[in-house]
């Protein structure tokens, strides 16, 4: 038991997911040329106004609500000042002390299974600055096709107490931003990036200790790592009568270890003051119950209506839920077919493995439709379980029925009771002494008929029926 608790709390960046800037009709598109996605408003050019995006409002107040923030019926916006290459107009579009939402939570799920609830300070919205690059040759680039992007920020109360909890809040509020259409999700992207703060202080001391932040860590396997190592760091520090600082410190992965960026002791001033050149945003009632009455299932939600509505298990709805295009998928499939355990069955063990995610859009290689007339024929007795997977193998990534296949194939399993005991009682007269052990008890021995029917027909019958047609012919 370490004399240390770590208190963390994160502040996360997620780009809206608009198609146009947040105060400008510039592409939001990832990856174009550098500088061309850019207007004298996102340039910062004197005279131009911004103008807000209203979808950027709509996808905001969405994420705030479905933190269970409270919303502020006018807020305003206001400029934060800095100097940065990537900062164009010398300041950036924020929210400071009148954000549009505050006081929410999001209950995360800890590995025994106990929910534990984080308070979240406020979402306010803002625009993102541009990226600078020193690894293109002898000169830096500026690129400013990201600069006036929307962003919301997503600041938590320092609730969380370990490497561990503070990636399991980042999984949970990304899935959910993800599920309500807001954010893409895109960590190596950058359009969710955290930034986390970490102290520590002696267990059972409730001020809370000096905090470091640790700036944009691109992957949760890193979160967790960067945040156990500061506090290692910062136990080191008390322990040997030092002092934690107030400061900035990056991640190297490489070393495994934080470093000092920047320190904050002399108080970075943004001088913030209200933006002039842009109104208070007024969220008025019929606009908030527009976007309550639009909001999409919540992942939690859905999870639990599957296992109430389709009698999967708690596990299968878990995995048919990790991306709402497969969620949508499962459900597709199992109103066309009717068994959602079926349908759960043969998504996890086949199709799942198949399927590629790349933020909100999934490659599902095969339709419900084909899936739902592939688990058809298994119901049938027209296939086995076992063609079932090679016939999935050969749909797959095609727009061809199951049907063909199974008839191309001439896959036809034979479920013709007539045909398969004529063949069983052919086996009976040529195998007289097993026949007799089978009839005596030796029961290990129906799997010798039943093999030897299978040999025959070519693998090609129904095992039920061939079962059913050994018992039949020797009258047990
Ligand atoms: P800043 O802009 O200086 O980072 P903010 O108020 O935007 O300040 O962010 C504060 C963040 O730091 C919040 O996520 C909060 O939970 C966290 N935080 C504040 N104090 C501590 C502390 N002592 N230890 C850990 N986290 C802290
Ligand atoms: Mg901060
Ligand atoms: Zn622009």
């Amino acid at each position: 038991m370490s004399r240390y608790e770590p208190v963390i709390g994160l502040e996360v960046h997620a780009q809206l997911l608009t198609n146009t800037k947040a105060f400008c009709s510039c592409s939001t598109s990832f990856g174009g040329e550098p500088n061309t996605q850019v207007c004298p408003t996102c340039l910062g050019l004197p005279g131009a106004l911004p103008v807000l995006n209203a979808r950027a409002v709509q996808l905001a107040v969405r994420a705030a609500l479905a933190l269970g923030c409270k919303l502020r019926p006018h807020s305003r916006f206001a400029r934060k000042n800095y100097f940065y290459p990537d900062l164009p107009k010398g300041y950036q579009i924020s929210q400071f002390d009148e954000p549009f939402s505050e006081g929410g939570e999001l209950m995360i799920e800890l590995e025994t299974e106990q929910m534990k609830r984080v308070r979240i300070t406020r979402v306010h919205m803002e625009e993102d600055a541009g990226k600078s690059f020193h690894d293109r040759g002898d000169d830096s680039i500026v690129d400013l096709n990201r600069s006036g992007v929307a962003l919301i920020e997503i600041v938590g109360e320092p609730d969380l107490r370990s490497g561990v909890e503070a990636a399991e809040y980042l999984r949970t509020l990304r899935e959910i931003l993800i599920f309500i259409g807001v954010n893409d999700g895109n960590l190596e992207e950058g359009s969710f990036r955290c930034d986390a703060n970490v102290s520590i202080r002696p267990s059972g001391e409730e001020t809370l200790g000096t905090r470091v932040e640790i700036k944009n860590i691109n992957s949760f396997k890193f979160v967790q790592k960067a945040i156990e190592h500061e506090v290692l760091r910062q136990e080191a520090v008390l322990e040997s009568g030092g002092r934690i600082v107030h400061e900035t410190r990056g991640w190297d992965d490489k070393a495994g270890t934080t470093f000092p960026l920047r320190s904050k002791e002399s108080a970075q001033d943004y001088r913030y003051f209200p933006e002039p050149d842009l109104p208070p945003l007024v969220l008025d009632e019929a606009f908030i119950a527009q976007v309550s009455a639009s909001m999409p299932e919540l992942p939690r939600d859905k999870r639990t209506r599957f296992v109430s509505e389709y009698a999967i298990t708690s596990y299968a709805a878990q995995v048919l839920t990790q991306h709402p295009r497969v969620a949508a998928f499962f459900e597709e499939t199992t109103t066309l077919h009717g068994d959602g355990v079926k349908v759960a069955n043969f998504v996890q063990s086949e199709v799942l493995r198949d399927v590629e995610t790349k933020g909100l859009t999934a490659t599902i290689p095969i339709a419900p439709k084909q899936l739902t007339e592939l688990l058809n024929l298994v119901d049938g007795g027209k296939i086995s379980g076992k063609q079932a997977k090679e016939i999935y193998a050969k749909v797959k990534g095609t727009t061809r029925l199951p049907s063909e296949i199974v008839k191309e194939l001439g896959m036809e399993q034979v479920s013709d009771v007539g045909a398969i005991e004529a063949v069983v009682q052919r086996i009976v007269d040529a195998n007289p002494k097993q026949a007799e052990s089978l009839k005596g008890g030796k029961i290990g021995l129906m799997g010798f008929f039943v093999g030897q029917t299978m040999k025959e027909m070519g693998g090609a019958a129904n095992p039920a029926v061939v079962n059913a047609a050994i018992k039949k012919v020797l009258g047990l």
